[in-house]
């Protein structure tokens, strides 16, 4: 696989990336993250674990203000995302990239025009310019053959690759990842994770990860958080977490999934 130029014109940020302070965040009754504290440095991988329920894709969804918090400040390259004005929030959400885990493919619109419909409208790129990049991205994830697809004509594994070369075609600075695998059957579970991985490996780009596959974030994580309840109750490297873990909460969920 080529290496995607992701960061071609932007300038590879240093430091904080994204900062979490006091973050809580209730459905009614239910105090989903309780005061929650972190951050990721530009270039680093995280991951989430932890048990269903605990908060993580919560997270996600806040940094691509899909849901806001109730208290807390959250802040992106330097720059706050929450509390701030929409303008600040729309400036902000073009560094961000989401990839689900229902992967939310435009049905309607072909493979390329899926990836370049948002570097036109979003970013203003000339349809040409949009589409060389499409076309790079695509070869990236292995799927330069069915540009002139429907999303309905892939399997689920492909339309996931689709969705990713789609988030990175905005070029941002941090890529979200929502349990990505999680709606796929086990047989194209191998070929999304070795497409993340070679983007992990190869790039720059700062990703934020949700995933219950204890192999691949062992793999690219510089950090993984240990979420329950809303908290994170153990964090370190992977090699820590994985083969040293200290709360017996860690001990217990890793038994189960591994
Ligand atoms: P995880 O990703 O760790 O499985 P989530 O962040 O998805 O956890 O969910 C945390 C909790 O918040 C769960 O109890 C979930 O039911 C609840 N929750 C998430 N979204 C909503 C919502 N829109 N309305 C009500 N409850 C929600």
């Amino acid at each position: 696989m080529k290496e995607p130029d992701a960061h071609a014109d932007v300038p590879a940020a240093t430091g904080e990336l994204i900062r979490l302070d006091k973050v809580t965040k209730r459905f009614g009754n239910h105090t989903v993250l309780d005061r929650l504290d972190f951050t990721v440095d530009a270039g680093k991988h995280v991951t989430l674990i932890g048990p269903s329920g605990s908060g993580k894709t919560t997270i996600l969804r806040m940094l691509m203000t899909l849901t806001k918090p109730d208290e807390g400040t959250i802040t992106v390259a330097g720059q706050r995302l929450f509390p701030a004005g929409e303008k600040q929030v729309r400036e902000i959400r073009k560094s961000i990239g989401m990839v689900f885990q229902h992967f939310n493919l435009f049905p309607n619109m072909k493979v390329l025009r899926n990836i370049t419909e948002a570097p036109v409208t979003v970013l203003g790129l000339s349809k040409d310019e949009a589409e060389q990049r499409a076309r790079e991205l695509l070869d990236l994830v292995g799927l330069s053959d069915h540009l002139d697809k429907y999303p309905t004509q892939l399997s689920g594994g492909q339309q996931q690759r689709v969705a990713i070369a789609r988030a990175l075609a905005m070029r941002p600075q941090v890529l979200l990842l929502d349990e990505v695998t999680s709606a796929l059957d086990p047989e194209l579970v191998a070929g999304v994770l070795d497409v993340l991985r070679d983007i992990a490996h190869t790039t720059d780009i700062t990703m934020l990860c949700v995933t219950h596959e204890m192999n691949f974030a062992r793999d690219i994580s510089d950090r993984v958080l240990m979420f329950d309840s809303g908290r994170v109750i153990e964090a370190g490297t992977p090699e820590k977490i994985f083969s040293e873990p200290e709360q017996p909460r860690t001990r217990e969920f890793l038994s189960a999934v591994l």
